[in-house]
């Protein structure tokens, strides 16, 4: 007699498959990190090199409108999840309708955090601290809202802005014309510039059943709005720590969230203290947890594919302290540092096209712990 692996408390087990939207490189580490516990994965995406179909059991290149092509891909999955939060909330609706697998993270998180405005209107009605914001779609609106928030304040397109794209800071009441006509018009969102000390991320997991586990925060540099590096420890005090923590946990509860999310939070210092306040959610495993594969004893992807499983999630505990580097463009070319140094570990996404601002891979460091920074010196 034949009997199929199982675990008392999963809901999808091996040889399942799992559908992810989307085909970049998290999609890419999540079909890794699902098929060392014995999942198949089946990634969905537009683009023919996407970077993801390298490592799946299956993959359909169509668009995320193409029904034909979303009611085949469901039939075949056991579960649905998507790795990029601007996967259109029509696509996620057609699929949760045809009742052929379940879909998590929920509709609910897709359609608030793809949206700036509802995302803030959101934290705001759970009285989440956050920069003060209006709404824009006029350039009365923005004047308006810039005599209410003061300058500097950034202006931001509501929908696909990453990276720092759509985004532009206006310095001075004088520039809302041409900083309105820069973002072409687009509804959008102003709020208050914030002189932040310090950015960090929460990354954690909500499981099927509400367990809630989240990594240590992560305190990160960017460079040209993209992130650069990530250290773990972050200079954080515990107070400040524990309070995104909370922020974190709470908005994952009202989202009804399933898997791997992260928060953003900027750090203010004031009175001797600390404090936040959330920049964004990301409604998927984060870039700022990339270190877990090695750095954690269950890696964000793995612990996403656990929950959206309804399997039990795993320890967050770090094996060191951790300094984390994106390769961007050509910073992907010179390997050989990476491959020679103790305790360093290059991972690249497989895209053949090296372009500037272009995220090609990255390389964990795993350290002692309590070293201190040599990085920071
Ligand atoms: P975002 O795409 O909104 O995460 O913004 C990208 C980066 O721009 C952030 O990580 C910050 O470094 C900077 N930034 C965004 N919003 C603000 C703000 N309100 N005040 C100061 N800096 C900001």
């Amino acid at each position: 007699l034949v009997s199929s692996v199982s675990c008392s408390f999963s809901t999808v087990s091996p040889p399942a498959t799992i559908g992810i939207l989307g085909g970049g490189q998290l999609g890419r580490m999540l079909a890794i990190a699902a098929a060392q516990y014995g999942l198949k994965t089946h990634v969905y995406a537009p683009q023919e090199d996407s970077p993801a179909f390298d490592v799946c059991a299956a993959y359909t290149c169509a668009t995320y409108e193409d029904q034909t092509a979303l009611a085949t891909f469901a039939q075949q999955v056991d579960v649905i999840t998507y790795e990029f939060e601007n996967i259109p909330v029509t696509t996620l609706e057609y699929l949760l309708s045809l009742n052929d697998a379940p879909v998590y993270p929920s509709l609910k998180a897709l359609r608030i955090t793809q949206d700036r405005l509802l995302e803030k209107e959101f934290l705001h009605s759970l009285d989440i601290p956050l920069a003060p914001f209006v709404e824009v779609n006029s350039l009365a609106q923005l004047e308006a809202g810039l005599a209410k928030i003061g300058t500097p304040a950034i202006l931001k397109t509501r929908r696909f802005g990453y990276d720092g794209k759509g985004q532009v800071k206006i310095s001075r009441p004088d520039a809302a014309a041409e900083a309105f006509a820069d973002l072409k018009n687009t509804p959008a969102c102003l709020e208050g510039f914030v002189p932040f000390i310090r950015e960090i991320s929460v990354v954690a997991a909500r499981g099927r059943d509400g367990s809630f586990m989240p990594y240590d925060a992560a305190e990160n540099v960017h460079q040209n709005h993209i992130l650069h590096t990530t250290h773990i420890p972050a200079k954080l005090s515990d107070a400040a720590e524990q309070h995104a923590r909370e922020i974190t946990q709470k908005i994952a509860e009202h989202l009804d969230y399933v898997g791997v999310l992260a928060v953003e939070f900027f750090v203010l210092e004031g009175d001797g203290s600390e404090t936040v306040l959330v920049n964004e959610i990301a409604p998927r495993v984060h870039n700022s947890g990339h270190w877990s594969v090695e750095g954690s004893e269950t890696s964000q992807f793995q612990q996403h594919i656990r929950a959206v499983c309804g399997w039990v999630l795993g320890s967050a505990a770090r094996r060191g302290d951790i300094v984390f580097t994106n390769l961007i463009g050509d910073e992907a070319l010179d390997l050989e540092k990476f491959l020679t140094q103790k305790g360093t570990y290059l991972h690249l996404y497989g895209k053949s096209e090296v372009r500037s601002g272009r995220k090609m891979g990255h390389v964990t460091q795993v350290l002692p712990f309590s070293s201190t920074r040599a990085q920071d010196a």
